[in-house]
């Protein structure tokens, strides 16, 4: 009967996810395309040494290393939930352990990881409720970012305190035990007096309750801003390559400048399969890359990125996070009207203006701090670039300052008002 209800269980959850990541994949296929990926080895070694070794997370010594902590000892637990998966549906119990030691190793790392997770979790809480950490509370955070992020916590440390209480009444209701549990067999004699039903029935209270929470948890991420805990990696594998700050050239006006340059080629037929260009830049999300997309869903909200922005510092309206919390929020208020509706919907806002202003666009100094800092390799300046572009080359809406220089290149071939002849006068 427990293997029927377990396996309903899982087939809804599978079902489920499935339904979440097939309306994403659908948003995504709203986004235009990024530069095609190269370079698997580099990135591999990127995804190794950022990702899974955590690399830029140390910078902020304590809180990264609580951090690091914890994304391992998931990555360790992860094993364990498997096993619990396959012990549900088969009915077996304890099915890897038949890998002996290399079980005994993961069990024990399992068991050490859920105490102290739990003790990190407990932690960031405090730090975020107690704690007036500029980074955690940036006014672009609302209230439901932060009702997010407490609900999160609060998943993982019950998911902790059930890990570790189906160790401690696994140890307790099982003289000949497998697998090696170094906290939890401390704690284990303290119920052993209970009679062997009780420790029964908390043993299946806390596996049960382990696994639907993983079940409900999976399942609530694609809307939560955890959903990172699935992005962050394909996102740092994702990552750009090119040296921060080289800015990427639009195929579209390289070849208006190759024509001007070349009138002839003007009258040759233009290559099969070339659309017109329908807007450059972005000026809503139809607009964005399927790379700034996934850089919005890999966003952790962790404000590293804005508490090294000068112009944040400097008391601007610009943060980088909140072009990323921007984006995601945009995409999930038009996107599912543009999939059910047509790409010609329109409800009368856009990115530019409604979510982010123009001031907040003009204020980055495209220093690429934020880019640095971001441990997931997110590329806000690229983004803001783009949006700059729309604000340029479609609305000619620059600062003045800006069409100043843009008037002196057309008609002196040089941002400042001298003609080119005079360039030498300075000799005289
Ligand atoms: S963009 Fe990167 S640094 Fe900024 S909040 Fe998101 S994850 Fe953190
Ligand atoms: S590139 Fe722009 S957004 Fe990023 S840190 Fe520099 S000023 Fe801030």
């Amino acid at each position: 009967m427990s293997q029927i209800v377990f396996s309903a269980l899982l087939a809804i959850t599978i079902g489920v996810f499935f339904y979440s990541a097939f309306r994403i994949y659908q948003l995504f296929k709203l986004t235009k395309p990024a530069c095609p990926i190269r370079d698997f080895g580099k990135r591999i070694k990127l995804t190794f040494t950022n990702a899974f070794l955590q690399e830029k997370i140390f910078r902020n010594r304590i809180a990264g290393i609580m951090h690091a902590l914890v994304f391992w000892g998931f990555c360790l637990i992860l094993f364990g939930s498997i096993e619990m998966v396959i012990d549900g549906v088969f009915g077996t119990e304890r099915v890897m352990s038949v890998f002996g030691i290399f079980y005994d190793f993961l069990m024990a790392g399992g068991d050490i990881f859920a105490y102290l997770i739990a003790l990190f979790i407990v932690i960031f809480i405090i730090r975020r409720c107690c704690l007036n950490i500029k980074r955690l509370h940036g006014k672009e955070l609302s209230k439901t970012n932060h009702i997010d992020a407490y609900i999160a916590l609060s998943f993982i440390l019950i998911l902790m305190i059930t890990l570790a209480g189906m160790n401690i009444f696994y140890i307790a209701g099982n003289s000949d035990y497998v697998g090696v549990f170094p906290i939890s067999s401390i704690i284990a004699p303290v119920f052993q007096s209970l009679s062997s039903d009780t420790i029964e029935l908390m043993h299946e209270i806390n596996w049960w309750g382990h696994i639907v929470l993983i079940f409900i948890f999976a399942n609530m991420l694609p809307y939560s801003k955890h959903f990172h805990i699935f992005m962050s990696i394909p996102n740092v594998f994702l990552s750009r390559l090119t040296p921060l700050g080289k800015m990427y050239n639009m195929d579209c006006v390289t070849k208006e400048v190759k024509l001007m340059m070349n009138p002839e080629t003007a009258f040759a037929a233009a290559p099969e399969g070339e659309t017109p260009i329908s807007r450059f830049g972005v000026l809503d999300i139809e607009d964005v890359t399927w790379k700034n997309y996934l850089d919005s869903l890999a966003c952790t909200q962790c404000g590293r990125c804005t508490s090294v922005c000068p112009a944040n510092i400097t008391g601007k309206e610009l943060s980088p996070r909140k072009m990323m919390i921007d984006m995601r929020r945009r995409m999930k208020e038009k996107g599912p009207m543009l999939v059910n509706k047509g790409k010609d919907y329109t409800d009368g806002k856009s990115l530019i203006r409604d979510y982010i202003s123009t001031e907040e666009i003009w204020a980055c100094t495209t220093c690429n701090a934020c880019a640095k800092e971001c441990p997931l390799n997110i590329d806000h300046p690229t983004f803001i670039l783009d949006m700059r572009r729309y604000l340029v080359m479609e609305e000619s809406a620059a600062p003045a300052p800006l069409n100043a220089i843009f008037s002196n290149i057309e008609n002196n071939g040089a941002p400042w008002q001298y003609s080119n002849q005079d360039r030498l006068k300075w000799i005289e």
